[in-house]
């Protein structure tokens, strides 16, 4: 029988969080483990199942799949083991009955000797499988589509949602391209165009905002039948990469011309907007002012320490500036901050302590902050994620209590995506007149009790005030690092020989 190999590697990297990930920050999964992990998960991988599983006439190989929670840049001898790892276990998978390749990347990988981790692994896994077998790709819309990539793959199936709730129907879609060319014998023709442009805010919410008007229209160019697969991919702007920025990417059945033109139609419809797709901020002090005014709870968006994104998570900033003003209200917040986790433990429950806090990791950007403190709370940092129901591995964690502020310390960055850090630690979120949420998005959906949520202009690896981040390698003039920033639309083709074609 013919069988399918489905592999996948997948982390979001900030090039400005200055503590390297590691090889053990990964979970592998290989084999049944793999199959059984995404069957009942919310995953690419299970949408690939769904659709391909089904079938009689193929057999579905599990090789290997990596992932990890977004963090600074991989050491590069861990992304070596990590790469060998993955190629060692396609070439092993490798027999003559192998028909097609689907593999889940995320596309915002980054190694420290490795600018370009996933175009290495479809380069290498290219040169494993050779040019015949197909080899079809999902990614997030964050990724970044580099020229290595596209020459090394045969189809991609990009997110369309911002935040993102299509996992599943995205590696549906995948496993539909490859349906595509096993099946009807397609082949697919892919253009790109890059442009100039980072953006974040309101505006990309894909339901509600003018980047999901664009969006929409990639996807009728898929369901209308004009396209295999349509996307307009805006990267992270935290990977700082030589092929950073947005692009669009159409994929057509051998029809270089109209992928070329539909290409075209997404690139300017999105330059047309780009110049609103931007965050506003909100000026810290300012905010504290305004909240101490109201009845809470409030949320503090701050969206430039979110782990989520690739931050290292230990930031200070906002209690340093409640301590300041002498705020009075109730105040919760988590910060990743490995020794006041091992004083509060080795203190225990009950005693007061003078410690310093956050600034452990980035302490450029977080000066560590003495203060005076009481243990509440000490845990394991077992918990489980509220929305996706994941495990999260916090390490040892405290609840500190500084007068009416309370800061869940944790030892290894999570995602904070949701309130489960505070509920996991005997904090009612409904009770706190100040709640810190260090993810861009998530006080909007999952603290809607909130009156009113401030997202701050405060440092961190992941601001979305991207000018205040120092990016060295991306391409430039590139919006909004620099003004009056022209785009001239420069169409690619893959694979290269489509170039020649009429
Ligand atoms: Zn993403």
């Amino acid at each position: 029988m013919r069988k399918i190999l489905i592999a996948g590697c997948e982390q979001e990297i900030s090039s400005f969080n200055p503590q390297s990930s590691r090889y053990e920050d990964f979970d592998i999964l290989r084999g049944k483990a793999l199959f059984a992990a995404h069957a009942g998960a919310d995953t690419c991988i299970r949408g690939a199942l769904d659709v391909l599983g089904v079938r009689n006439d193929l057999e579905l190989v599990p090789v290997y799949a990596a992932s990890a929670c977004s963090a600074g840049p991989l050491a590069q001898a861990d992304f070596e083991r990590l790469a060998g790892e993955f190629l060692t276990a396609i070439a092993d998978a490798m027999t003559p009955d192998v028909a097609g390749v689907y593999l889940s990347l995320h596309g915002a990988m980054g190694a420290t000797g490795e600018r370009d981790p996933e175009g290495y692994l479809l380069q290498r896994t290219r040169a494993i499988v050779g040019p015949q077998i197909p080899i079809v790709i999902s990614m997030d819309l964050h990724g970044l589509l580099t020229a290595r990539m596209l020459e090394n793959c045969d189809a991609i199936a990009v997110y369309h949602t911002y935040p993102h709730n299509d996992f599943t129907s995205t590696g549906q879609r995948a496993a539909r391209l490859l349906e595509a060319i096993l099946d009807r014998g397609a082949r697919p023709v892919m253009a790109r165009i890059i442009i100039p442009a980072l953006v974040r805010g309101p505006e990309l919410i894909t339901a509600t905002g003018l980047y999901g008007k664009v969006i929409d229209r990639a996807k009728a160019m898929e369901t209308g039948g004009e396209a295999l697969s349509a996307a307009v991919l805006i990267g992270n702007p935290f990977t700082d990469a030589p092929e950073l920025g947005s692009q669009s990417l159409v994929i057509t059945d051998n029809d270089p011309q109209q992928a070329r033109r539909l290409a075209l139609e997404l690139a300017d419809a999105f330059w047309a907007g780009h110049d609103r797709m931007l965050a506003e901020l909100e000026d810290l002090p300012a905010a504290i002012a305004d909240a101490a005014t109201q009845p809470g709870p409030v949320t503090f968006t701050d969206a430039a320490d979110a782990p989520s994104s690739g931050a290292s998570g230990d930031s200070n900033t906002i209690l340093a500036a409640l301590l300041a003003a002498s705020y009075r209200g109730r105040a919760i917040m988590p910060i990743v901050d490995a020794p006041a986790a091992a004083r509060a433990h080795a203190a225990g429950v009950g005693a007061r302590l003078r410690l310093s806090l956050g600034g452990t990791i980035d302490p450029v950007r977080f000066p560590p902050l003495e203060l005076e403190v009481e243990v509440e709370r000490l845990g394991d940092g077992e918990y489980v994620h509220e929305v996706s129901r994941l495990p999260a591995h916090a390490g040892p964690t405290a609840v500190l209590r500084h007068g009416d502020i309370r800061i869940v310390v944790i030892s290894h960055a999570v995602f904070m995506m949701d309130r489960a850090i505070f509920l996991a630690h005997g904090l009612d979120p409904e009770q706190a007149d100040i709640i810190v949420v260090k993810s861009p998005g998530a006080a909007m959906r999952y603290f809607t009790f909130a009156r009113r949520n401030y997202v701050l202009d405060i440092p961190g690896a992941t601001s979305a005030n991207l000018k205040s981040l120092g990016h060295l390698v991306c391409p430039r003039p590139m919006f909004p690092l620099d003004d009056d920033v022209v785009f001239t639309p420069k169409p690619e083709l893959y694979p290269s020989a489509s170039r020649a074609t009429p």
